[in-house]
């Protein structure tokens, strides 16, 4: 999607986005390695994301206040640090959430940022966890609400539904992956498929070949759905107009994210 990003502007044969697998315990030698290197930034995904913004020179006030970096620019031997999660999350969105009912579903990374970007957008945040002492750590930390772990939640009284928990990832199968065809995760989510309808908006921030049980569900119930493509491509076109100063190309963007191999 970078790439494709850079051949947008014509930038092709300047810049490179590509990946590059570190071990923790190399992280931080790689990362002063990588920025005297003349590269310009990078992502750091799971599980880099707190160790990253640790090791930065310095950070934005959202990265700080999220508690984890998922971009970084590299400039003149110096780490500074950024996190496009939350900013993806909001600009996927087909409305403005301020004043709006939001349900999180889930304590861990990503739900962190999910419930920052909700909060400073004006909503008003419930969280669910499967482990509910960490729901209530992050409610109390960003200003939101804990619900009690354990019983169904029913999520029809939220206009606005986030999943943030990793439920459905194991379900994405890889290439010659031998899942079942449209597999059953949403038992391992407090709502049912029933209790969403055409007033909701879902988000599933899990992304992978196929949608997920909840974005299935979501749209046969008539709900406006953002699957966690849709917030991937996002929160990479922020950290591409943070590198590159540019306007991302986001059709282009969404283009390669959705169908790699025509890409090239
Ligand atoms: P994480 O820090 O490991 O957190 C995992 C969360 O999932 C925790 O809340 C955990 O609950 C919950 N969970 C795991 N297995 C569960 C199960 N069987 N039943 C119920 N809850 C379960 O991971 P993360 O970084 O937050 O990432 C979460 C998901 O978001 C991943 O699938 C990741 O790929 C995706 N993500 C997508 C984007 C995007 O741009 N689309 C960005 C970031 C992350 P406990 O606290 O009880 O363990």
């Amino acid at each position: 999607m970078h790439n494709a990003a850079f051949r947008a502007f014509g930038l092709g044969h300047e810049w490179r986005y590509e990946a590059i697998d570190v071990a923790p315990s190399d992280l931080p030698a790689r990362l002063r390695e990588m920025a005297g290197e003349g590269l310009v930034g990078a992502n750091v995904t799971i599980p880099h994301k707190q160790a990253a913004l640790a090791l930065a020179d310095d950070a934005s006030e959202v990265a700080r206040e999220i508690g984890a970096a998922n971009t970084l620019t590299l400039d003149g031997g110096r780490i500074h640090a950024d996190n496009t999660d939350g900013e993806g999350l909001l600009a996927a969105l087909p409305s403005d959430p301020s004043g709006e009912a939001a349900l999180v579903l889930g304590a861990g990374g990503a739900a962190r940022a999910v419930v920052w970007a909700l909060v400073s957008a004006g909503a008003r945040v419930s969280i669910w966890n499967r482990t509910p002492a960490r729901a209530a750590q992050l409610a109390d930390e960003l200003g939101a609400v804990a619900l009690p772990g354990g019983e169904p939640v029913p999520a029809a009284e939220w206009s606005l539904v986030v999943n943030a928990t990793s439920v459905g990832l194991d379900a994405q199968g890889g290439a010659g992956s031998t899942r079942p065809e449209n597999p059953q995760t949403l038992n391992q989510l407090p709502i049912s498929a029933d209790s969403l309808s055409d007033r909701q908006t879902v988000v599933d921030l899990v992304y992978g070949n196929d949608d997920t049980e909840l974005v299935r569900a979501a749209r046969e119930r008539g709900a406006a759905v953002i699957d966690g493509l849709e917030v991937l491509i996002r929160q990479g076109a922020a950290s591409f107009r943070i590198w590159t100063g540019l306007e991302p190309p986001i059709e282009a963007m969404r283009r390669a994210a959705r169908n790699p191999d025509s890409t090239g």
